[in-house]
């Protein structure tokens, strides 16, 4: 008792809203429960999102009940599954009827049933997510904790309430959430746990690419050790059903100068480093798959080692088709396009030197990505040995202060020529087509190569000067 009330202190405005739903239940006379992850989450120190009440008995009435005593015009109603969802200010309060679940073989949907609480707490994922806290009058923030939820938070344990090969297989999706609250938390699965996951894997088919995305969005974002996961699903075999195109870089040995580790071990060491320096979703995905076309590009030659000569090019190519698998965003796919493309070229530039035109081009490339391309590349040197560390991130500085010093000078983020193109036609009596076209891009690549600098003024002149030569490249090229 002491110990809630120390987690849900008078003054905290989420007591003071779980206050005001006690008072309505006591006044209506049903029992209602505080449930779901807010009291983990109190627990372990993390701010409370939602509140999730549990109701033996009308979950949807009640809801309209709040919502009438909090003066609140909306509530959406899930008839279907007994659930109401209230919004109140920065958060949601979720009102469901307390439920016991059956499943068919073929999907994770349950046909649901009224029930009390403890089957209704049985019904869950995992112990730490199985706890209850009373919302009634006598026992008032009393914890109801069937399935020792607290001495597995407090071990650091992901643990299922019931058989865990018949909680995975009727809903896989839970396989996925105990991986995500595993590297979320720092946790250990259970070993039973955990072998009911490598049993009942297969299942995972009976789930939607969305959910499965969804789930591994959550792993690389739930903390800043997100490899943590990815060894989980590894070990467990998940990785070959879901993610096959990484699985395959376990094993693909790359001993050089820049890295130690097999190809896997590098990519989830580079998520990690990543990870720790942004919290950035779109990068730590680019982290995970910037190396996937090595095992594809291997190659061993004498006297240099192994080398994945076009891993950046074809790269780019596999993320595309990989994020269509995943049903991923247009956005996050060009991004990691980009990225990938572009990862070996810092270091390139500070090996062969550098210039400004090889940064002035690095940077009109990388846009307004150049400072996470930098990240991911020093992410990416994985090596132990403090001196070639300290060489490569020396290098890395080196071009990080010509890229800056290039910005200020040729303000290049936003970089198209300073011509547009409706002057380029007015002033060469073109036509829209290619011709246009062209010139455009020889004006930005005069500028590039620092031949002119990036003003209006120069580009005119420069397009006056070389009109003719232009037109003439322009017409034998597209005519
Ligand atoms: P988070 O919001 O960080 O995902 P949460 O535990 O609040 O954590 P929700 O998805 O909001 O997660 O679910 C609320 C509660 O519902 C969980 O704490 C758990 O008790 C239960 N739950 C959610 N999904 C499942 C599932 N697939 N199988 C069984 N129980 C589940």
């Amino acid at each position: 008792m002491a110990f809630l009330e120390l987690l849900f202190p008078d003054n905290d405005p989420i007591t003071k809203i779980l206050r005001r739903i006690a008072n309505i239940a006591g006044r209506v006379g049903i029992e209602v429960y505080l449930v779901g992850g807010v009291i983990r989450d109190r627990i372990l120190g993390y701010p409370t999102k939602d509140i999730d009440i549990m109701v033996i008995g009308n979950g949807i009435e009640f809801a309209r009940q709040i919502a009438h005593s909090f003066r609140l015009k909306k509530v959406l109603e899930y008839p279907k599954f007994g659930t109401a969802m209230i919004p109140y200010h920065d958060i949601i309060i979720e009102v469901a009827t307390a439920r016991s679940e059956k499943y068919d073989s073929n999907s994770r949907k349950p046909r649901v049933s009224e029930s009390d609480l403890m089957q209704d707490l049985a019904r869950r994922d995992f112990t730490i997510n199985a706890l209850a806290m009373s919302l009634n009058n006598e026992t008032l923030f009393q914890l109801m904790d069937y399935f020792e939820g607290l001495k597995d938070l407090d071990a650091g344990i992901i643990r299922t309430p019931l058989d865990p090969v018949k909680t995975f297989s009727e809903d896989p999706l839970r396989i996925l959430r105990a991986i995500r609250f595993a590297t979320r938390h720092g946790f250990k699965i259970e070993d039973k746990t955990f072998r009911a996951i490598s049993r009942v894997k297969e299942r995972m088919e009976i789930v939607s690419q969305e959910r499965i995305t969804d789930e591994l969005i959550k792993i690389l974002n739930v903390s800043n050790n997100p490899s943590r996961g990815f060894y989980l699903m590894k070990e467990s075999g998940l990785l070959n059903i879901i993610l096959p195109e990484i699985v395959v870089m376990d094993g693909v040995d790359q001993r050089n100068g820049f890295h130690h580790k097999d190809v896997f071990q590098h990519t989830l060491q580079v998520i990690d480093n990543v990870s720790r320096v942004s919290s950035k979703f779109e990068l730590r995905f680019t982290a995970l798959v910037h190396d996937i076309a090595k095992p594809l590009t291997k190659k061993y030659i004498d006297g240099k080692g192994w080398t994945f000569h076009g891993h950046e090019e074809l790269g780019a190519k596999m993320i595309k088709q990989f994020c269509k698998r995943l049903k991923m965003s247009n956005k996050i796919m060009e991004y990691a396009m980009k990225l990938t493309r572009l990862h070996l070229r810092p270091i390139a530039i500070a090996v062969e030197g550098v210039t400004d035109s090889a940064v002035r081009r690095l940077i009109v490339e990388a846009g307004d990505d150049v400072e996470d391309l930098v990240k991911l590349c020093r992410a990416d040197i994985t090596s132990k040995n403090p001196r070639k560390i300290t060489e490569y991130m020396n290098n890395f500085d080196r071009v990080v202060n010509r890229i800056v010093e290039v910005q200020k000078k040729d303000k290049l983020r936003a970089f198209q020529s300073p011509i547009r193109g409706d002057e380029i036609m007015m002033y060469c009596g073109l036509k829209p087509g290619p011709q246009v076209g062209y010139i455009k891009k020889a004006i930005e690549e005069a500028i590039l190569q620092g031949e002119i600098s990036n003003t209006y003024n120069n580009a005119k002149e420069y397009l006056e000067e070389n009109k003719d030569r232009l037109l003439k490249e322009s017409q034998e090229k597209f005519n």
